[in-house]
């Protein structure tokens, strides 16, 4: 079977420590054929939520182009980016995106509640009972429509991301059912504008979307997804790639995506 890990950070991420030639090396030893680094292409620093229209591509390509010589002959090596808060800055997502070297992928993720509770990073969100959580969602959700209709970015990722944290931090299990409508219109919205959707392992633990998420997509036409661990360790470098593509064949996919300079290539579950 084909593996790729299209989810991985690396030390241009500001939550990332090794380098692309150490995770290339990792890669081809847990038997991976492709990977995608995806390092966070954010609008803001994460210090202070101030604007951050720059990033270091000269050290990523530096990175990049030492790992295709050392690795290339035994790992297909693709670069791109995890586009992050877009849409707290469109202007400078725009600039981001084109101030850019060509990148063969690019997942467009929230991470954030909406404006009106002032962009909340939700990793920080707090045991405080459900009507908070209901608010993180809601704006969470809004915030997703948001992205999708800028829409300049090849797959969502990682979907529902407050729930994971809900249940990774406070143990608390909320199923998705009361924003089925808004997921809906999440997923309706992806395959009308020939987007796709990242299955994202969660470095092998919740993987997210949920299967009730994944069969609505795939009713509503759905088909283009990709496959990512999200990865910043070593150990995690391909954690839960093959039960996710097991996960999409029992759900009745045949095929999982690649990308190429932002085509996909797709390879038999
Ligand atoms: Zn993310
Ligand atoms: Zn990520």
């Amino acid at each position: 079977m084909y593996l790729a890990d299209y989810h991985l950070h690396a030390s241009c991420s500001p939550d990332g420590i090794l380098t692309i030639p150490q995770i290339a090396r990792q890669a081809i030893e847990v038997g991976l054929d492709e990977i995608c680094i995806t390092d966070h292409l954010d609008t803001i620093w994460w210090k202070d939520y101030s604007p951050r229209d720059s990033f270091d591509w000269p050290e990523v390509l530096r990175q990049y182009e030492e790992a295709q010589s050392l690795y290339g002959d035994r790992i297909k090596i693709r670069l791109g980016a995890e586009q992050g808060e877009a849409v707290i800055n469109f202007d400078i997502a725009d600039k981001l995106q084109r101030e850019a070297p060509p990148l063969d992928f690019i997942i467009g993720s929230v991470h954030t509640t909406n404006k009106k509770l002032g962009y909340f990073d939700i990793y920080y969100m707090e045991e405080r009972g459900s009507d908070y959580y209901n608010a993180i969602i809601d704006g969470y959700m809004e915030e997703t429509m948001n992205l999708l209709r800028w829409g300049k970015f090849h797959v969502l990722g990682h979907l529902m991301l407050p729930l994971r944290y809900l249940q990774r931090r406070f143990g608390i299990v909320l199923p998705p059912d009361p924003w089925m409508d808004r997921i809906e219109e999440v997923l309706r919205c992806i395959v009308d504008h020939g987007l796709g959707l990242e299955i994202n392992t969660g470095t092998g633990t919740i993987h997210l979307p949920s299967e009730d998420v994944l069969r609505r997509y795939r009713r509503l036409g759905g088909e283009l997804i990709t496959i990512g661990s999200d990865a910043h360790k070593a150990e995690h470098i391909g954690a839960g790639i093959t039960q996710a593509q097991e996960t999409l064949r029992r759900l009745g996919w045949q095929y999982f995506a690649t990308f190429e300079q932002g085509k996909p290539i797709f390879h038999h579950l």
